[in-house]
């Protein structure tokens, strides 16, 4: 039915988005909101928060298309925790967000999970779990958790406690067993851990008083969703093993299809399951925040101008904002290393610049070594993303073709799970 629309939204961490589109992935409406700020005495109100931006959002939907809509699904911030009364869907404590470490629970969830395991973060969504399992002396019986989109999902569908394998992978949840592990679910407060889906897996229709109340159709369906990380992968549309995604933001972050599923904790290397494949990533403290400390925006712009990309520099730099580096090289100690500096402003700039793709390339050839498909072609999302001659040194430095995303908005790759679940069915 070519009149039919899906709907994307992605709660990030600075703000709210949504992405409305038709089977063939074009665009018909775009919209974004604040947090508005909300206070429940010193404390954040995000309950309240996120609610009233979910339904901020569905209102600026112009009418005429929400009538179209047939399915919808939602991004949020990994490990964001919210933990409820599945009776009365209150909230049982004040949402844990995707940053906020448990530090208190870390040594109870070391000693049950295996040895660098996932969850073994304070600010593991399992940690914020037995973080309140262990203080909070409101009633535990009817308790479920659910992680921020599903939370958001659950408000539309009105079906409490269910989730997705990718949001649900730092609770403990394993993807490949389809299954919580066995050292999970003989815990006290497994009754709390919520259902797992696929992403992109129908749960119910739209409820009824908020499709009249706003007008989406009948047999409008709410879908699981993902994590905002996950959702802007989805959006490059890298569908085949071997593609991949390079974000070139603050830091710079590296994603790849594989057949097969890849972990090494010394690189804080892990995959999340996409359906039948494996997204397997890894993330550099090198990237543009080097850059930023260096040159304005402008001045990159204006020094990449005069840099000859298909020229290899001779500077070999390991440019760190900071010391310390994780992936591809495992060291909590590695110092920046920015010179020699030349006198050339361009050519310092090469010369970083072509250090970066020398990480990115080496970041691609460590998943290959650790067992994941060769990469094949990179997409580009972030600030670096829009320069070319960039694009052109990693081509040449990657040995692979390199361009910039079409799409790169985690609200477009929701839509792309909404529209994905109705075409399974
Ligand atoms: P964040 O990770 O903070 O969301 P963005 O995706 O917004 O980052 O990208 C911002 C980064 O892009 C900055 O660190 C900046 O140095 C870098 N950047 C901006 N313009 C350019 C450019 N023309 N070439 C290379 N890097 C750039």
């Amino acid at each position: 039915d070519v009149a039919k629309l899906y709907l994307g939204m992605d709660f990030g961490t600075s703000g709210a988005r949504y992405a409305i589109i038709d089977k063939e992935g074009v665009i018909h409406s775009e919209g974004k909101r604040d947090y508005p700020l909300y206070l429940n005495g010193d404390a954040v109100d995000w309950v309240r928060s996120w609610k009233t931006t979910l339904f901020s959002l569905l209102e600026d939907i112009p009418v005429t298309l929400r009538s179209l809509v047939a399915s919808i699904s939602i991004d949020g911030t990994s490990a964001t925790t919210l933990i409820l009364d599945s009776k009365t869907g209150e909230a049982l404590a004040r949402p844990l967000l995707y940053n906020e470490s448990c530090p208190d629970a870390l040594p109870i969830v070391k000693s049950i999970a295996p040895l660098n395991h996932t969850v073994c973060s304070g600010s593991s969504t399992l940690c914020k779990l037995v973080s309140w399992w262990t203080s909070s002396d409101s009633s535990k019986e009817s308790a479920v958790l659910m992680h921020q989109s599903d939370w958001l999902l659950w408000i539309l569908h009105g079906k409490i406690g269910v989730s997705d394998y990718n949001n649900a992978l730092k609770v403990g949840y394993d993807p490949e067993l389809e299954s919580y592990p066995p050292w999970l679910k003989s815990q006290p407060y497994s009754h709390v851990l919520p259902t797992i889906q696929a992403p992109g897996t129908i749960i119910s229709t739209l409820k009824e008083d908020i499709r009249t109340k706003l007008g989406f159709p009948e047999d409008c369906v709410v879908c699981t969703g993902t994590t905002d990380s996950i959702a802007a992968f989805l959006a490059a549309r890298a569908t085949q093993p071997g593609k991949a995604v390079t974000s070139l933001g603050s830091t710079l972050a590296i994603k790849l299809l594989s057949t097969t599923r890849i972990e090494d904790a010394r690189f804080g290397v892990y995959s999340h399951r996409l359906d039948d494949k494996w997204l397997v990533g890894g993330a550099s403290n090198t990237g543009g925040a080097v850059l930023r400390q260096l040159f304005s925006d402008e001045q990159l712009e204006n020094l990449s101008m005069q840099i000859n990309p298909m020229e290899a520099s001779s500077l070999d730099y390991y440019p760190l904002p900071a010391e310390g580096e994780r992936f591809p090289i495992a060291d909590p100690k590695m110092v920046p290393r920015l010179s020699p500096r030349p006198e050339c402003d361009a050519a310092y700039l090469h010369g970083i610049l072509e250090s970066i793709a020398r990480i990115e390339a080496k970041g691609y050839a460590l998943l290959k070594d650790l067992g994941a498909t060769e990469a094949e072609e990179v997409f580009t999302a972030g600030g670096g993303s829009k320069n070319d001659k960039w694009t052109k040194i990693r081509e040449r430095v990657l040995g692979l073709p390199v361009s910039r995303a079409l799409q790169t908005e985690a609200a477009y790759g929701a839509a792309l799970l909404a529209l994905k679940a109705t075409e399974q069915g």
